[in-house]
């Protein structure tokens, strides 16, 4: 009896609410969730109310009609979740419950949802308009509620399934298009940096004459909905066994390859960032979701057991189409393994030499779009991968002896930058050498768009201690 007499008190105060802004003149919208039984409200009626009243208030904004914030009402109480705000638009109140109306129909969990409409002369929007049962999906809800077709738990339980299940399906949204943003940003930041020695950069083609800074432009742009489609893969798999899931990563990137060869007519301008940032982008995905956080030691691992043996499986067949990488492991031997070995050690070239750099200079690439800082930052941790990788790039166009030398020179390079010595001064060294062997750090490009990735990652979704 308490528990009604307060539920009462709940409507009461809702019915006082409406007539408040109506006594203004004003139309109300109001939201509130079809829960039976008690109690009528948790955490998850909670973080499920939030997401419909902001996917409700864009309905209405995208309708034209708009509502007055700052005088909007959300309470929780024995009558559960509340939103009331008063329409401030001139919106006739029958067009507003049709939106309403459409609001409920359309979305997937419509059926736990009232969107309500009050007139200006404080009268209910009826609609007249039946729901259909939650539990059964085909008669009338009140015709089951009227005989008591199903318990209140059976009706609570379906309740809860389509709340958890929309708020899962929209933080894996948001999840995809925030991963999603930091590859696009993470492609872009490694293009877009100049000078950049034998590489395709803003300014010049480094030592390429098939592709230039706008191929690049145009090959991420037909790359990305296959990373976004990774992120989103990421965030489904849960149970699945690792092979399963290179599989399927494989699948799309295949599909990701042929269109940027389309794009490209023929180039290859990023066939290795579709791989390794690729299986970054589905492992940060996947930890993210699962755990909540970001963890690059927990990236790492996952990638590497994805990709576990694949040097041994994949660098020793001998077809026609070898990979540069395939073609060195051959030549070199283990520790030329290109692409492949760099997957199988849970990309440690990346994280030693590239996202190290950018996580101990403590720079918030996030917070910032300062041009020289991240100029100078993203020039350091290129050159400092340069100096410890064995770019199979390098390797299949020169010998053992050159790319050493070119690790020596980038490691001068560096220090030259770090002691003060101008960033295009100091690169004419490298610059020359690179023209004058015909060689272009590819793998190192791929390593450094991979290593802003993960650092951007990290700088959003770090474990709050
Ligand atoms: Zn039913």
């Amino acid at each position: 009896m308490e528990i009604l007499s307060k539920i009462l008190e709940a409507r009461d105060n809702r019915a006082a609410l409406r007539e408040q802004i109506s006594k203004k003149g004003n139309i109300s919208v109001s939201l509130s969730l079809n829960i039976a039984g008690y109690p009528k409200s948790d955490t998850i009626t909670e973080a499920f109310f939030i997401t419909i009243i902001n996917e409700f208030e864009r309905t209405l904004l995208a309708n034209l009609i708009t509502i007055n914030k700052s005088e909007c009402t959300i309470i929780t109480d024995a009558d559960g979740n509340f939103y009331i705000a008063p329409v401030s638009s001139n919106t006739d109140s029958k067009i507003v419950k049709q939106v309403c109306e459409k609001f409920e129909e359309t979305h997937k969990a419509g059926r736990i949802i009232d969107a309500d409409v009050t007139t200006s002369a404080n009268k209910s929007e009826s609609s007249g308009k039946a729901k259909h049962c939650i539990v059964c999906k085909t008669n009338a809800a009140v015709d089951c509620m009227r005989n008591r077709n199903h318990s209140i738990e059976e009706v609570r339980e379906a309740a809860w399934l389509l709340m958890t299940d929309h708020i899962k399906t929209d933080k894996e949204q948001k999840l995809t298009n925030s991963i999603s943003s930091f590859a696009l940003k993470s492609i872009i930041y490694e293009i877009s940096l100049t000078p950049k020695p034998g590489l395709v950069d803003f300014n010049d083609d480094g030592i390429h004459t098939d592709m230039n800074y706008y191929t690049f432009v145009n090959s991420t742009s037909i790359i990305i909905p296959y990373l976004n489609r990774l992120a989103l893969l990421g965030t489904k798999h849960i149970d699945t066994s690792h092979t399963d899931i290179l599989t399927e990563i494989r699948e799309i990137g295949i599909e990701a390859e042929k269109d940027m060869f389309i794009e490209t007519s023929g180039v290859n301008t990023q066939k290795g960032v579709i791989f390794l940032l690729g299986l970054a982008v589905y492992a940060s995905s996947h930890i993210i979701n699962r755990y909540g956080y970001f963890d690059i030691r927990m990236v790492s691992e996952l990638i590497s057991s994805i990709c576990c043996d694949m040097v041994k499986t994949e660098m020793t067949n001998n077809t026609d189409s070898q990979t540069h990488g395939q073609k060195c492991y051959n030549k070199y031997g283990n520790k030329f393994g290109g692409a492949r070995a760099e997957a199988e050690s849970g990309l440690k070239t990346a994280i030693d030499y590239g996202y190290s750099i950018l996580d101990n200079s403590g720079f918030n690439i996030l917070k910032s779009s300062n041009r020289s800082e991240m100029n100078k930052l993203f020039t350091s941790t290129l050159l400092n991968i340069m100096a410890n990788n064995n770019d199979s790039n390098i390797l299949y166009r020169s010998d053992i002896k050159t790319l050493e030398e070119f690790k020596t020179i980038a490691s001068d390079t560096l220090n030259a930058i770090n002691n003060g010595v101008n960033i295009n001064e100091a690169m004419n060294s490298i610059n020359s050498f690179c023209s004058k062997n015909r060689i272009s750090a590819g793998g190192a490009a791929d390593l450094l768009s991979v290593s802003i990735f993960l650092y951007l990652c990290k700088l959003q979704y770090s474990k709050i201690s």
